[in-house]
């Protein structure tokens, strides 16, 4: 991501926004490079909103920051989370337990996270969706294996508290608003800071890529870009002066990037839609024509995810069929 080649001191990865709000970086070794959490201070006491990614060397990198400004990792009282993809969660368990720490998340994210925790079943249920979708078993192994290193980087931690959407939260005299915007993760929310007027966004917007949205392979009816563009128009109505995203840098033209953002989806599903026609095809198929063969195991994937989410869309605008043939998925243009 851009801004990101240059060497940073240890110093450079905490970045004071404004009194007593911090952004604090941590690299990880995924396409995005990087990721944000973000710190709230009050008498010393610390509110953290995301935690980066659990590797071997972020407790000490976590504790250094904080020391570099004056600060006491002991001090977390409370972590608040976006959504519970490992790059934002993944510490939440070590927090927690090290220091006492509460952790709030949105409903659905603690479901999806206990979903994930139970191993058989969420291994059997990727088996069907995948298979459903003309993955071969070969190709379903290899994201079941992608899965077991996801689950073995989340720490186990408990829900003190579930947070609902237009909640407000105190933390010393700051107040901030919970609102809930599913969508690049079922159960993802953003944090507004009415005051202030800037939002916690997690992955829900970001500066350079559209965020990814996946499909919940626990439930058929979600559809992830109808739920995903819904989210977006409530951050619209919002009148955000700032978003603080959880990659890259923050940025001021809030309404400007979700028309950007819009236009790419819809321009982004009549392009998938081109690909369709009388023939029959898998969601496979198709993510390999658009995608190519020679894909590596988790790009495979994700081109598998995108294409789904936009046949799901053409579906429901009656634009394509889905039928079953042989217990797999296929669809051809009407
Ligand atoms: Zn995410």
């Amino acid at each position: 991501m851009r801004g990101f080649g240059h060497k940073r001191s240890r110093k450079d990865m905490i970045t004071e926004l404004q009194k007593n709000f911090y952004r604090i970086t941590s690299r990880m070794p995924y396409r995005l490079r990087h990721v944000h959490a973000y710190l709230l201070v009050q008498n010393k006491n610390l509110a953290l909103f995301d935690t980066g990614l659990n590797t071997d060397s972020a407790l000490a990198a976590l504790e250094g920051d904080l020391q570099s400004v004056g600060l006491d990792i002991q001090n977390i009282r409370q972590v608040y989370l976006t959504h519970v993809h490992t790059d934002h969660c993944s510490m939440a368990g070590l927090l927690q337990k090290m220091t006492g720490a509460k952790v709030y998340l949105s409903a659905p994210a603690f479901e999806e996270y206990r979903h994930y925790r139970k191993a058989d079943e969420a291994v059997a249920q990727a088996r069907s969706f995948y298979a459903s979708h003309g993955m071969t078993p070969a190709e379903i192994d290899a994201i079941i294996d992608e899965f077991e290193d996801i689950r073995a980087i989340i720490t186990e931690f408990d829900a003190d508290d579930i947070l609902e959407d237009k909640q407000v939260c105190n933390f010393g005299p700051t107040q901030f608003q919970v609102i809930s915007t599913p969508g690049h993760a079922g159960g993802h929310i953003c944090f507004f800071f009415p005051k202030e007027k800037f939002l916690l966004a997690g992955d829900h917007i970001l500066p350079y890529i559209a965020p990814s949205l996946t499909p919940n392979i626990f439930d058929d009816n979600y559809r992830p870009l109808k739920t995903y563009l819904e989210s977006l128009g409530k951050i619209e109505k919002l009148g955000c002066a700032e978003i603080h995203p959880g990659h890259g840098n923050s940025l001021s033209s809030v309404n400007e990037r979700i028309a950007e953002i819009r236009a790419h989806h819809e321009q982004r599903k009549n392009y998938f839609y081109g690909f369709l026609n009388n023939t029959p095809k898998t969601a496979r198929m198709l993510a390999q024509e658009i995608f190519g063969e020679d894909l590596p195991d988790f790009e495979k994937f994700l081109a598998l995810n995108e294409t789904f989410v936009y046949l799901q869309e053409l579906k429901h605008e009656s634009r394509i069929n889905e039928k079953i043939n042989d217990s797999v998925l296929v669809y051809s243009s009407i």
